[in-house]
């Protein structure tokens, strides 16, 4: 079974092809346009992407050494995701399935975040149903109660922004470039996570809330610079690892609070955020001081990517779960 997977919900054109789960290439175009507004432009998005899905799709179809005629089905995000770039994806895979006769796959990405660990790859196990998945990304914080491939329930997420935007809002606080997460992450390692002291926001049940995080730094850094204008600079290291800190205790606590409700110890995690050294390290740390067994993806299946996408569609494959050609982008999915 080879499945084509096509990404482009947000600033990443991707393509990726699966050979009966096994991935034979997994490539990633970067759209590099944002970086000096700081964010993403939706508009700048999607062009991008009209320029990047061509080469994109042929780099993965050539670095798997296939041709189109090879291909068994096509996997593409439906949602959610930014709306002009998702129907870049939508509409060259629902033409590329028609044209080559072949099934087409709707995903949903934050399930695709989740069945990444699923990808067959050497050294990695896969986790057993049911497990509990803590997706962390740009714009989703998430935990999911996964019972089957497509049988997900989320039973807490965040009130107002995700992880990903904790990330790179702190950074940006901190005069750091877009995306500032995985910076923060670098600092990090080099400083003292003790050093500075954020409040961790009381929200009840398995939700989060990260918006008064992000105003204390921003309060406190305000504050020191008064005082000393180089604080920053000073205290770089020591800033972002107090910062990076109080994010994996928060979502710590979440976990442990999920395990405790639902009996489930088998932890996944997912998502860009699910890239820090930090998290992972704390994670890999549980599973001996909780009895946790502990699920942690591969770098490249981290960020968006379309190997997720390329599983997902496998799985769906399997049950004959098909598109049909009307089909249409979808910005805001439930799970
Ligand atoms: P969503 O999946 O919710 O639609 P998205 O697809 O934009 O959002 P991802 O690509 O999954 O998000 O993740 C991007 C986020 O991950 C960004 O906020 C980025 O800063 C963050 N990130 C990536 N690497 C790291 C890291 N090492 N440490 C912290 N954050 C990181
Ligand atoms: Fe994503």
């Amino acid at each position: 079974i080879y499945i084509l997977g096509i990404e482009s919900s947000c600033d990443d054109t991707a393509a990726a092809v699966l050979c009966n789960g096994k991935i034979l290439s997994n490539v990633v175009a970067t759209q590099e346009v944002h970086k000096k507004y700081g964010g993403v432009v939706p508009e700048l998005a999607s062009r991008a992407h009209q320029q990047n899905i061509v080469p994109v799709i042929h780099e993965a179809l050539d670095r798997a050494g296939i041709t189109k005629k090879d291909l068994t089905a096509i996997a593409f995000t439906r949602g959610p995701g930014l709306m002009g770039s998702l129907l870049v994806g939508t509409s060259f895979a629902k033409s590329m399935a028609l044209g080559l006769n072949i099934p087409l796959i709707d995903v949903n990405h934050m399930q695709a975040h989740i069945l990444a660990h699923f990808i067959e790859e050497e050294g990695f196990d896969k986790p057993e149903f049911p497990f509990l998945a803590l997706t962390i990304s740009g714009g989703h914080t998430q935990v999911v109660k996964v019972s089957d491939y497509f049988e997900m329930e989320v039973i807490g997420q965040t009130l107002d922004d995700a992880v990903g935007e904790a990330f790179d809002k702190s950074a940006k606080i901190l005069g750091l470039p877009y995306p500032g997460g995985p910076l923060v992450d670098k600092y990090a390692q080099q400083g003292n996570p003790k050093a500075f002291q954020f409040p961790k926001p009381k929200v009840g049940d398995l939700n989060f809330s990260f918006s008064g995080l992000k105003t204390s730094i921003l309060y406190f850094i305000q504050k020191e610079l008064k005082e000393n204008p180089d604080f920053i600079s000073q205290n770089l290291e020591d800033i972002c690892a107090s910062i990076q800190h109080t994010i994996i205790n928060i979502l710590m606590d979440k976990m442990k609070k999920a395990v405790k409700q639902t009996g489930i110890r088998q932890i996944a995690i997912g998502g860009g955020v699910s890239a820090n050294s930090g998290i992972r390290k704390t994670l890999k740390e549980a599973e001996k001081k909780y009895g946790w067994k502990t699920f942690i993806p591969k770098f490249e299946y981290t960020t968006d990517n379309a190997a997720m996408i390329a599983i997902a569609g496998h799985y769906k494959y399997l049950t004959g779960d098909f598109a049909d050609m009307e089909v249409t982008a979808k910005a805001r999915i439930k799970m």
